[in-house]
């Protein structure tokens, strides 16, 4: 996909591109600090290339190729007149000498300037490669926030969040920002795609999330399968396999195929009218637009600035 930012900007801007086509290219976006880091006054200290140390690398769910990398500021981490400002919804740049790849933390601490980031890596991708090889105390620069997203909590909405495996991660954050907040009214409905339960990440927090009461999700997982033998002939799971119900846990629900329109279409007929669909998409670029042609499908309108790519 072409780089999304001007081709004006002379070539030290041309050789920070990632190349990823970024719908917020943070060549365009010169980012706005949240409204928390402007009551701190205090600088972010990730607005140019930062330094920051791994501290703690882990493989989920024991996927090897599923890393959560958790770095935190490397020069004067302990020093209390800077913050780490990366609102839910934004993304930082990663860069190892020319090479620029984006990633989405789904937690950061403002004070204590770290973040953590779950990376999923890439056969023969150049920085999945740096990214296996990491070892602890290993410093990395790091560049952001970059994005659009921004949630006015005055204003109640109806916030459908439709995330693919691991990123998932960047939308945990997004569901936090409303549910802690007491007085917002907006309602999530939260719907994940995995291949299976095995590759549902953060499922715990999504079970959590499930006491509130402004929160649904459900789950989407076209390859599910159980041991027996009536599922494995078939290949998955049928949606009323035993089994699969026995698995599900209080307030859980997953569907055996992959979201589709008339799914969308369900999920929004018990939405209030009175508020604004908003539509949020994180996944990669070919999640990306088959999920936009369903909703351009489905049966309610949904304004074009309503609708978000993680
Ligand atoms: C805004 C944004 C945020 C991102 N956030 C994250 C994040 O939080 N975690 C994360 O793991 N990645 C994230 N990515 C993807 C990430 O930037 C890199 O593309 C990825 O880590 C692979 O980099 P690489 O250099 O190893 O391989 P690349 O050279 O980028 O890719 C090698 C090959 O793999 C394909 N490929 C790349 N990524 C994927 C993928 N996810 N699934 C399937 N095929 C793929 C490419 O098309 C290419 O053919 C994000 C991308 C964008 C645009």
């Amino acid at each position: 996909m072409e780089p999304s930012h001007s081709s004006d900007q002379g070539d030290s801007l041309e050789s920070e591109c990632c190349g990823n086509g970024c719908a917020n290219c943070i060549l365009d976006n010169k980012p706005k600090p949240s409204r928390r880091a402007q009551l701190s006054g205090q600088p972010n200290v990730i607005l140019d290339y930062a330094d920051f140390r791994l501290v703690h690398k882990e493989a989920l769910m024991g996927d090897d190729k599923v890393l959560l990398l958790h770095f935190a500021y490397a020069v004067g981490s302990d020093k209390d007149d800077c913050i780490l400002d990366i609102p839910p919804g934004h993304h930082v740049m990663l860069r190892i000498g020319s090479l620029l790849r984006p990633y989405s933390p789904f937690w950061t601490d403002f004070v204590r300037k770290e973040f953590k980031i779950l990376v999923k890596l890439v056969l023969d991708g150049p920085m999945s490669q740096h990214l296996a090889d990491l070892h602890i105390d290993d410093v990395l620069q790091f560049r952001g926030p970059i994005g659009s997203y921004l949630h006015d909590a005055k204003i109640a909405k109806y916030i459908i969040i439709i995330a693919q495996g691991v990123a998932t991660a960047p939308t945990i954050p997004l569901v936090e920002e409303v549910l802690d907040n007491e007085d917002d009214m907006s309602r999530i409905c939260h719907i994940v795609c995995a291949r299976d339960m095995n590759h549902v990440y953060f499922r715990d927090r999504l079970l959590e999330f499930a006491t509130y009461w402004n929160y649904q999700s459900c789950l989407y997982l076209p390859h599910q399968q159980c041991d027996t033998i009536v599922c494995q002939e078939k290949g998955h799971c049928s949606q009323d396999c035993d089994e699969l119900r026995k698995s599900l846990r209080y307030r859980e629900r997953a569907k055996i195929q992959r979201f589709d329109v008339h799914q969308l279409d369900v999920h929004v007929s018990s939405i209030n009218k009175e508020l604004l669909p908003i539509i949020i998409i994180a996944g990669d670029s070919s999640f990306q637009q088959s999920i936009k042609k369903i909703v351009a499908a489905a049966e309610f309108p949904v304004f074009e600035e309503n609708i978000y790519l993680l």
